[in-house]
């Protein structure tokens, strides 16, 4: 063998061990993406995200009393019962027992004598409100929210706001269930809801209050509050979520104006499905105080002018 032939075996043989090993390296490679890398997907992809956010739904059952609350409402009832529930039997409507006043109180946490608004109704001619409400409050400590009535005279509360998130749609709840579903969606901030529910009062001023047809309306609005509240438990599920329900005033035969005791007694009960209950260690509550529970559970100050309770 010449000195020229062993160079060439030579250069062969590096060649020869140059391949295999790159070949090698190749493979793990190879290896490493066919059965680590999807492994990393599958854990990382179904971890479902903890949030700290909060949802607080303000739903106002328009004329419905607290004597209404019973055998007519199975998921009221129910819910009455839940543990992570608290409700007052005293809980009471201004004295003008009527709507607008009522609904101003309850988002403002003034009483009837403070905001001094009588009028139960709005005209082009009326101010627009100035007093600060639940939902400026709800503004200032990075809350979003989203308004949602069914009488026109009820834009009244969203004072200047006028806008996107105030919705308006005259009907009764099996006609608006789905427009609140497509309303209210999670965007990643801590939300505030207000829907009002006319049903009980239309009915009510037709066939009288405790009527067969009110009572029937009854079921079909506990029906439909019940399709809502399952609707946002499942769309809000990585919220902490709180439901106040509650209602302006009741009513006797054909009205609720006078300021008779069924018209004056409201339902007021605070359901959550987190384990922080909101107490409520009064005797008596009033509809303003709705105002100052909604701004603790946003964990704001109450503002001084209000004249709610503050524990
Ligand atoms: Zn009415």
């Amino acid at each position: 063998m010449n000195k020229k032939n062993i160079i060439l075996i030579s250069i062969l043989l590096i060649f020869l061990l140059f391949t295999l090993a790159l070949a090698i390296v190749l493979l793990n490679l190879g290896f490493n993406k066919t059965f680590n890398y999807p492994k990393n997907i599958i854990q990382t992809d179904n971890i479902p995200v903890a949030s700290d956010n909060i949802l607080i739904v303000l739903i106002s059952m328009d004329g419905l009393g607290w004597d209404l609350i019973g055998d007519d409402t199975p998921f009221l009832s129910t819910i009455l019962n839940e543990e992570g529930t608290t409700y007052t039997e005293n809980a009471l409507t201004l004295t003008q027992s009527e709507t607008l006043p009522s609904h101003i109180s309850m988002v403002t946490g003034l009483t009837l004598e403070h905001h001094n608004f009588h009028d139960n109704f709005i005209t082009p001619l009326t101010p627009t409100m100035e007093w600060g409400s639940i939902f400026d409050i709800a503004l200032e400590n990075g809350y979003d929210y989203r308004v949602f009535v069914t009488k026109n005279k009820l834009s009244y509360l969203l004072g200047d706001k006028q806008d996107e998130k105030l919705k308006v749609i005259e009907e009764d709840s099996i006609e608006i269930i789905d427009e609140i579903d497509s309303f209210v969606e999670p965007n990643l901030t801590d939300m505030l809801v207000f829907i009002h529910f006319r049903d009980p009062d239309r009915i009510g001023h037709q066939f009288g209050w405790g009527s067969t047809e009110q009572r029937r309306a009854i079921q079909e609005l506990d029906n439909n509050i019940r399709s809502m509240v399952n609707d946002l438990d499942n769309e809000f599920q990585s919220y902490n979520r709180y439901y106040i329900f509650t209602a302006d005033h009741g009513g006797e035969g054909l009205s609720h104006s006078s300021g008779c005791p069924s018209c004056r007694s409201i339902p007021l009960i605070i359901y959550t499905s987190e384990e922080d209950i909101y107490p409520l260690p009064s005797e008596e509550y009033n509809i303003y105080d709705v105002a100052c529970i909604i701004t603790k559970l946003m964990g704001a100050d109450i503002p001084e002018v209000m004249d709610c309770k503050s524990e």
